[in-house]
């Protein structure tokens, strides 16, 4: 029989299930990789271990919806740091195309270990640089996700429009679409894995409209539908790329991606900031998902996106800390006070609770990723993805009048533990595996090397 852990006399267990339970003296129990027994009385049952939980808060894992793993190798880059996104690219581009193997696996575990630290107990990756000596970055990333032991989404990204085509990136790490489409297909084969708690699952996920050719946009839903995989994309980013849009197609982001046949309910778009009333209703219409990436909206000064506006209709609004070349951190934490922080700033001190935000990054980013079913909240059949945040850390003094807010209002930025798919983590706020912390000074070589050679 599978090994039960118990769970018991956590202060709070918020479920995140549609009733929004928050149980007092909660506890929940797990078989395996399952949650098999949830409630507020542990008494009477038995475990082979039991985990205590006074003073301790307990949620279902964080779901990330959108980052880009690599870049945590051009965190806070001297000339990046002040420009808004085209600029942006244009500078980095140059400083990305020494990507490679060792540097992307390096990246994937550091990246996803301070994604597991801050609570997120799945990621995606949006995974779109393929340099033309790189090797198979996106083999590597998955590697490296796995040595940190994060539930996964390697999005196979793409960029087929080079400079000399009217694109922004460079030739060097644009592929043509037969060559994209055969990657494609040879990494869902040997990776997807669409069994019911899979810890692996890949996606379809050209750039951006201003890097690849309208043509791979189509062929990417013709391949996802055949095989079953979702689809993801940046959209409405900011307005330069309306104007690229409308000077390039005639249309705007939204009308554009409707005209390619990606207006569909198992797409996700990163950001969402550009809109107007028509686009919001197309959207929610057809029920895509949505990766809200607020600290990325601020530090590119790319605009609020109207979460608050769109939080009742039928998009699904998951959170992103987006990649550390946008955001410089990977602190899944930190993004849902950021993400509460920024509507208030537009829609007023009530756009949204803390509670709202915290839902956007657990129940809401599983249903992004269509896997609702599975992850995001503390319910039974679901997989053991938990974390807890201690409530005696120094952050949250004098503010249990109301736990579950507080790690919203306070400045807390670790979890005392995160399992995942009942595997250990992070204890007692420290990585479990703490050998991966060797790999930081060979991550500062890496990131020396690529950032000084353009
Ligand atoms: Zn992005």
């Amino acid at each position: 029989m599978s090994k039960r852990t118990l769970f018991a006399g956590f202060d709070v267990v918020a479920t995140m299930d549609a009733d929004g339970r928050e149980l007092r003296n909660g506890y929940v129990l797990v078989e395996g990789n399952r949650i098999v027994d949830v409630g507020d009385d542990a008494a009477g049952i038995e475990a082979d271990e039991v985990v205590r939980g006074a003073g301790k808060l307990l949620l279902p894992g964080f779901v990330n919806t959108h980052h880009h793993l690599y870049q945590s190798l051009f965190r806070n880059v001297p000339g990046a740091s002040e420009a808004k996104l085209f600029d942006w690219l244009v500078f980095l581009y140059e400083r990305w195309k020494g990507l490679g193997e060792e540097a992307m696996r390096v990246a994937s575990t550091i990246a996803c270990s301070e994604l597991l630290l801050s609570g997120a107990t799945t990621t995606t990756d949006h995974c779109y640089l393929y340099p033309r000596d790189g090797g198979n970055v996106l083999v590597a990333d998955i590697e490296g996700a796995q040595a940190a032991g994060i539930r996964f989404h390697p999005c196979r990204g793409s960029m087929s429009l080079s400079k000399k085509d009217g694109g922004l990136p460079p030739d060097s790490v644009v592929q043509t679409e037969d060559e994209i489409l055969a990657d494609c297909q040879r990494m869902i084969e040997r990776y997807h894995d669409p069994e019911p708690l899979a810890m692996l699952r890949i996606a379809l996920a050209p750039c951006s409209p201003f890097s690849v050719t309208f043509d791979l946009m189509r062929e990417s839903v013709k391949l996802a539908e055949e095989t079953g995989v979702l689809l993801h994309t940046h959209l409405a980013e900011t307005r330069d790329e309306e104007a690229y849009c409308l000077r390039r197609s005639g249309m705007r982001p939204v009308d554009l991606m409707e005209e390619l046949g990606w207006l569909r309910d198992d797409v996700w778009y990163a950001h969402l900031v550009v809109l107007d009333d028509a686009d919001v209703a197309k959207l929610s219409s057809v029920k895509v998902g949505m990766a809200h990436c607020p600290s990325s909206n601020m530090i590119l000064g790319s605009g609020i996106a109207r979460v608050t506006e769109m939080k009742n209709t039928g998009i699904k609004i998951g959170l992103g800390v987006d990649g550390s070349a946008s955001n410089d951190t990977s602190n899944m934490i930190r993004e849902v006070r950021q993400a509460m922080l920024l509507q208030r700033v537009h829609y007023g001190a009530d756009a949204l609770t803390a509670r709202e935000a915290l839902r956007m990054a657990t129940i809401g980013g599983a249903r992004v990723l269509h896997r609702e079913d599975e992850i995001g909240s503390i319910e039974v059949g679901k997989a053991a993805d938990l974390i807890a945040f201690d409530l005696n850390d120094i952050a949250l003094a004098g503010a249990h009048a109301d736990p579950v807010a507080a790690i919203v209002h306070c400045a807390v930025d670790r979890v005392d533990f995160a399992m995942v798919n009942g595997d250990w983590r992070v204890r007692d706020g420290r990585l479990v595996d703490e050998s991966i912390l060797d790999l930081i000074p060979v991550h500062n070589r890496l990131s020396k090397e690529l950032t000084g050679a353009a």
